[in-house]
């Protein structure tokens, strides 16, 4: 279960976050825990979840090393401030900052170049729904990114779909239309890289994801997890999702 903090919490407003947040889910199993918070707050999190079973990524990174690149910000960072996880190519990313295929595959081995988890997103905007395109444009971010990485790359790599329209939205897809997406992409992902790696790779659910639909979607064959934005933010409602088998 990740939660992605967006643009949300200053350093302060995280360890009070975590101080609340870290006993509701002390005796939680099962479910991997991973925040993903604004670049400044970070260490503030990191060090809130030393000792537990909480991990903690960025929202993004670029895919220099270093140098002249104002306002990115790079894999060694992240992991030098104990980041184990990074995002790439979520739909606000794509939206607000230009990401491409091209931008989104460079940026997913650059963070598996440094031991980082990604969590790659791919989603279908309300239009492509709606004119029956979203099996197309699933299939033009999976060809255009994460089928440009080896079978041993892929193999560290968590999906994460989310469909643009149930981000942010209070509307969530069904868990059935959760489900056949997934069933969508795991037949991308045999195709390219064999059954054995699409009955492994890891595929969340992310779009209005909240304690009260979390249990059946989860109960869904192809959903492993889910990538919370919202929900996340309040103690309650994200340790609701971790603990949804309790
Ligand atoms: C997200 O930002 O990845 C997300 C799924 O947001 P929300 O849960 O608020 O829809």
């Amino acid at each position: 279960m990740a939660g992605n903090w967006k643009m949300y919490k200053t350093p302060s407003e995280t360890s009070a976050f975590f101080n609340e947040f870290k006993p509701l889910v002390a005796d939680s199993s099962g479910s991997e825990i991973v925040f993903c918070p604004p670049y400044v707050s970070i260490p503030a999190a990191v060090a809130a979840t030393e000792g537990t079973k909480i991990e903690i990524g960025g929202e993004n990174l670029y895919w220099e090393k270093e140098g002249a690149y104002t306002g990115e910000i790079a894999g060694g960072m992240l992991v030098d401030a104990g980041c184990k996880w990074v995002i790439i190519g979520h739909s606000e990313r794509r939206q607000y900052f230009g990401e491409t295929e091209e931008t989104v595959l460079k940026r997913t081995l650059a963070a598996l170049e440094h031991g980082l988890k990604p969590i790659v997103c791919v989603g279908e905007h309300l239009e492509d729904r709606e004119a029956g395109r979203t099996e197309d444009v699933l299939k033009t971010q999976f060809d255009g990114g994460i089928a440009g990485l080896s079978p041993e790359q892929f193999a560290k790599i968590v999906i994460a779909y989310e469909p643009v329209w149930a981000i942010g939205t209070g509307k969530t897809a069904t868990p059935e239309i959760a489900d056949d997406a997934h069933k969508v992409l795991r037949a991308m992902v045999a195709g390219k890289f064999g059954r054995e790696a699409a009955d492994a790779v890891r595929i969340l659910y992310g779009g209005s994801v909240k304690p009260g639909n979390v249990k059946e979607l989860m109960a869904k064959e192809n959903i492993d997890g889910s990538l919370v934005g919202g929900a996340s933010l309040k103690p309650d409602s994200f340790a609701g999702i971790v603990n949804f088998n309790k």
